[in-house]
């Protein structure tokens, strides 16, 4: 076919545009994307022509063009399961909420609603109103304020009383939280200045008193996080401090700030964990301010909580910043739900972290046997052994909860996760001594059969 454009035997834009198969991708993308992908494929078919190529009448545009969109604009941000036993997931979204926290989201987001009215009044209302009156009978606290997370809450709560002046800080307390969030750096962007006081491992009372001076605005205490000093180790309690800085003569104390990172309402004592220190008892034990995180231990939605001395909340909610900082109507609706499970006395039952965390072992085998029984019946070797689930989260570091995994034995593990992270919905899971390890306790119970049928077509592919 001497002479005849090799070129010519590739469709038009407008001829692929109008090809039947091509329908479903314009009504899922929209026309703008699909020609872009289009003018792609083309333009690739070009080059490879003039590489000598021969294009194949056969191609498939539709199904090369579906690819490249699927690729290309692909959904980021997905539902899926947790198999890996850590609850407060950072990286997996952290804590799921609880169905009364769903329907709360749902139903506020639909429409309007009261976010800054006051319906008694009829005018102009705040947001700062919504879930107080819970967290305070939660906490003991005169007051509270909601922020987007409790980086926000520290951030918000040094530069509305510390800006100018000193803060201390215990050098055993002077820690990097993760995701690059930095103690000393917060306080430096925050305009006021770290006092470090005591050394790494041993800070005692009078350590406080000798250097508080006439700038001296607070003593910051912080939870370490997943960090855990073990040893020749002390450090003054909550309560120590604050007796400690009373005893100060001539001088009004200065604010005690308590940063428990996640903190609890409930005792985790009670379920064989280290005791994870608890709102209600820094606030008792005269901590000027506390704060602490929505999406950590409390179970609900991303949000930063501090509750505190009223005079000192009234400060943070006129400073500048509290509206850079401020949650959204999704965020209190869901913050509010949460809170109502604690105060009905039903946190263990309904919100997925404690139901997690007070998970019966029994039922976490019986899960982990039942879910091996089902592969076995799909023709795929797996079996069960004991293992640890950790809470995760900044809280509790080093501290397990026994649990039963399902463990999967395969030569090519590392193409197995690779595929179940691409399933639909993704199956993300542990590798540990050359096996395969799903936790049944961060798997949601109502994930069961989705698992198993992820893990049989996964598991039947290799
Ligand atoms: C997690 C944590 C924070 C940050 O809380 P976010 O809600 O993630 O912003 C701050 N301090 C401590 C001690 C923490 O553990």
């Amino acid at each position: 076919m001497s002479g005849s454009n090799p070129y010519r035997s590739l469709p038009s834009v407008d001829q692929l545009i109008r090809s039947e198969a091509m329908t479903p991708l314009l009504e899922s993308y929209g026309k703008a994307e699909v020609v872009e992908s289009i003018r792609g494929l083309l333009e690739e078919a070009r080059i490879e022509i003039g590489n000598g190529r021969v294009w194949s009448e056969s191609f498939d545009w539709a199904k090369e063009t579906a690819a490249r969109l699927g690729h290309e604009l692909a959904d980021t941000l997905l539902p899926l399961i947790n198999g890996t036993g850590v609850i407060i997931h950072t990286n997996l979204g952290r804590a799921p909420l609880s169905r009364k926290a769903r329907t709360a989201v749902v139903e506020i987001s639909r429409g309007y609603s009261s976010l800054e009215y006051s319906l008694s009044e009829g005018k102009r209302g705040s947001r700062h109103e919504h879930a107080g009156a819970l967290i305070r009978r939660l906490t003991g606290a005169e007051d509270c304020m909601i922020v987007n997370n409790n980086a926000s809450a520290i951030f918000l709560v040094l530069a509305a009383l510390c800006s100018g002046s000193e803060v201390l800080v215990s050098r055993g307390e002077l820690v990097e939280i993760g995701g690059g969030f930095r103690i000393p750096d917060v306080l430096r962007q925050s305009g006021a200045r770290l006092v470090e006081v005591g050394t790494t491992n041993r800070t005692h009372p009078h350590d406080f008193t000798d250097a508080v001076g006439p700038e001296t605005a607070a003593l910051l205490r912080i939870h370490p996080s997943n960090f855990r000093q073990i040893g020749f180790v002390t450090t003054p309690t909550l309560a120590e401090s604050v007796a400690v800085l009373r005893t100060i003569p001539d001088r009004v104390p200065p604010l005690v700030i308590d940063d428990l990172g996640s903190g609890t309402l409930l005792d985790t004592s009670q379920f064989g964990l280290a005791p994870e220190p608890m709102v209600q008892s820094s606030v008792e034990a005269g901590a000027d301010l506390v704060t602490f995180s929505g999406d950590k231990l409390l179970g609900g939605p991303q949000a930063g909580i501090i509750v505190g001395r009223a005079p000192l909340i009234e400060r943070l909610r006129r400073h500048p910043l509290a509206r850079a900082l401020r949650v959204d109507k999704m965020t209190l609706a869901a913050l509010d739900a949460t809170l109502r499970s604690y105060r009905r006395g039903s946190a263990l039952t309904e919100i997925p972290v404690w139901q997690m965390i007070s998970a019966q072992t029994e039922a976490l085998r019986r899960r982990a046997e039942g879910w091996r029984d089902r592969l076995a019946d799909a023709g795929i070797e797996s079996g069960t052994a004991k293992g640890e689930s950790t809470v995760g989260g900044g809280s509790l570091p080093g501290e397990t909860l026994p649990t039963t995994l399902l463990t999967i034995k395969l030569s090519n593990l590392d193409e197995f996760v690779a595929r179940l992270r691409d399933h639909s919905p993704p199956v993300i899971c542990r590798i540990q001594n050359d096996l395969v390890l799903v936790d049944p306790r961060t798997v949601l119970v109502e994930q069961d059969d989705t698992l198993v049928d992820a893990l049989i077509q996964t598991g039947h592919g290799l």
